[in-house]
């Protein structure tokens, strides 16, 4: 039987570049050749699926419950709701953002969970996705060695048998973590994602011990800590190395920058939830020039509303625009697709021979530019063609 499939759209993505007038051959799901046009093109274009970098399907029921403002305020009417949230209601919201996860075109979620929910939710809808069991032990800052233990009980658990999801415990940030554990995570070289620098509090809290996070950390009666910024903090806890994924990175000035891209950690770049928050703009065209891996990621709908990587992607080139540092539509692209992939240890996601990357189409007949499908684009123009 001849297992071969011919694309003929107007055109193709191709690291990040929208290429007019070639067509797409595939092979038992392989790229098997990519070719001009043999014949009439129909009326979309295709690119690799998307990878959304940073998630928390099981904040979707939360999306609208909490006034926009700035990152502390946003935290302290976050914590409250979050131990109200139930599990049932939580694995509503987390089937319905899977949902809208794959309506948008994304095939692969790298998602923050703390209740055993989003593996269910990505299994079923076919997702793909790497989960990280979020550990804070805040509250056991001095002996926090009964909540790591139940943290890993609670991956295992949210594994389960199956194998296609893996569940890694992971540090939620460096203000909730104790350093110990934080050290330990470190030294561990397992694969782990962490907020980090997500507002200026951090660096307040850990180079002047001020602000909001110092006073969090008084009230508990934790010992101070002191850093000059919190990229220097997780390098002595031996947190800026490979396998690490840093969400956020806000604050980061150009010396942060050279440490990040030394360790070689990769960064979720999270626009939106950024711009709702009030977090300083990340400094994304500084870290691509630093050599560092950047994907883009939707956050959680608490922050930012419901998942949606066209709405990410202009809100990328927005920041880029306002910082004064512009990014290239094309570069944005490829945050969401291969160079997001890359930031997680996915290989072969772009359009190369041999690849099975997943495909979709873009009902966007008139774009003629990768800026075209940015501006345009959105879930009702997704089709999926292969996969996720
Ligand atoms: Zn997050």
């Amino acid at each position: 039987m001849d297992d071969r499939t011919l694309i003929r759209p107007n055109g193709l993505v191709i690291d990040g570049r929208l290429e007019l007038g070639l067509e797409i051959l595939l092979a038992e799901g392989a790229v098997a050749e990519i070719r001009p046009h043999t014949g009439v093109p129909e009326p979309f274009v295709v690119s690799p699926a998307f990878v959304n970098a940073h998630s928390h399907l099981e904040y979707r029921s939360l999306a609208g419950r909490i006034a926009e403002g700035e990152f502390f305020s946003w935290l302290e009417a976050l914590l409250p709701l979050k131990r109200e949230l139930d599990e049932q209601t939580a694995a509503g919201g987390a089937a319905l953002a899977a949902k809208e996860n794959l309506a948008c075109g994304v095939a692969f979620v790298a998602e923050h969970a703390d209740l055993p929910v989003s593996v269910p939710a990505l299994l079923g809808f076919g997702l793909r996705g790497i989960v990280f069991q979020e550990t804070i032990t805040f509250r056991d800052w001095e002996a926090p060695e009964e909540t790591l233990r139940r943290v890993r009980e609670r991956a295992k658990s949210h594994q389960g048998s199956q194998q296609r999801i893996p569940v890694l415990p992971s540090p939620h940030a460096p203000y909730t973590v104790d350093p110990a554990s934080l050290r330990s995570f470190g030294a561990s070289g397992e694969r782990v994602s962490i907020h980090v620098a997500e507002s200026a509090h951090e660096r307040r809290w850990l180079a002047e011990g001020a602000g909001p996070l110092h006073g969090m950390h008084d009230r508990a009666g934790h010992p101070p800590i002191r850093a000059r910024s919190a990229v220097e903090y997780l390098k002595e806890a031996g947190l800026c190395r490979r396998g690490v994924q840093w969400v956020h990175c806000c604050d980061v000035d150009d010396r942060d920058l050279e440490l990040m891209a030394g360790g070689g950690v990769a960064v979720a770049h999270c626009p939106r939830s950024n711009a709702a928050l009030g977090c300083p703009r990340a400094p994304v065209r500084r870290m691509i020039r630093n050599g560092l891996l950047v994907g883009l990621g939707t956050d959680s709908a608490a922050s930012a509303g419901p998942p949606d990587m066209f709405a990410e992607m202009r809100a990328a080139l927005a920041c880029s625009f306002a910082l004064g540092e512009p990014l290239q539509p094309e570069e944005v692209w490829r945050m969401a697709t291969d160079w997001g992939a890359g930031s997680l240890e996915l290989e072969g996601w772009s359009l190369d021979p041999g690849s099975r990357v997943p495909l979709i189409a873009l009902h966007l007949p008139e774009a003629r530019s990768t800026e075209d499908l940015i501006e345009h684009g959105g879930p009702e123009v997704v089709e999926w063609l292969t996969g996720p």
